[in-house]
């Protein structure tokens, strides 16, 4: 089966739909969380989502957060704005979807979690050494990841104690190693500097990895968001991925 796995949406649905098109053909989707928060089109962008087919999603922190699962407090005054805006906007039934997505999924021979195995939906896996902690806490031999919106694969080789990360170049097929912890990077807001969005297609039959960036019309993502008046720094980043 081809899949396709995206993660960190956040309303951004110029994105979302590049990506979607771009990808073409697929069997599935496994979305890894974070469908809202600091883009202009959230009920947009659950919708899209929603309506995918043989689709398996999970919650990430910003929807747990519009949701009240957890305690916007946590975030950084700017993410709250957006967070209490995105609240304003989402319709009734697309907070009832958001609130009663998972964190955390097994499927076929994948863990899915938006953050770490270890905390599903808030830790920021950004080092080799909670990565290591974090294989302990699934026992597939994939699991994939979003939530720090950096493309990276960690790899625990054979008899190996520790962890090693792989930056992923864009645009290449990998065979992933077992056992390794994969993100895709983020389809509405990457932040390792390449402003493209960023999405995976998992191939089920040989557990292939194809890592790709793809160009979309960020202005008109950043004109929506000025018209919303979403904070600045926001709209600011989208254009040098940070
Ligand atoms: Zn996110």
């Amino acid at each position: 089966m081809r899949i396709l796995i995206i993660s960190d949406i956040h309303a951004n649905l110029t994105a979302l739909e590049t990506v979607l098109e771009h990808a073409g053909e697929v069997d599935g989707t496994w979305c890894l969380g974070d469908l809202v928060g600091y883009g202009p089109d959230p009920n947009e962008c659950v919708e899209l989502v929603r309506a995918l087919p043989n689709l398996t999603c999970l919650i990430g922190n910003h929807d747990a957060a519009v949701v009240n699962q957890m305690d916007a407090a946590t975030f950084n005054p700017e993410a709250r704005v957006s967070i209490e805006w995105t609240l304003q906007q989402l319709s009734l039934p697309n907070l009832e979807y958001l609130a009663q997505l998972r964190n955390r999924i097994v499927v076929e021979n994948v863990t899915l979690v938006h953050g770490s195995p270890r905390s599903p939906t808030f830790e920021y896996l950004l080092d080799t050494h909670l990565a290591t902690i974090n294989f302990a806490y699934f026992d597939t031999p994939y699991c994939f990841v979003g939530h720090t919106h950096l493309p990276a694969q960690y790899l625990l080789g054979n008899g190996q104690g520790h962890a090693n990360l792989l930056i992923p170049q864009p645009n290449q097929v990998t065979r992933l190693a077992s056992r390794s912890i994969i993100n895709p990077g983020s389809v509405g807001q990457p932040r390792d500097r390449d402003p493209r969005a960023a999405y995976a297609i998992f191939e089920t039959q040989n557990n292939s990895w194809d890592y790709r960036r793809i160009p979309y019309d960020i202005q008109s993502v950043q004109k929506r968001m000025k018209a919303h008046k979403l904070p600045e720094r926001h709209i600011q980043r989208l254009a040098a991925g940070w």
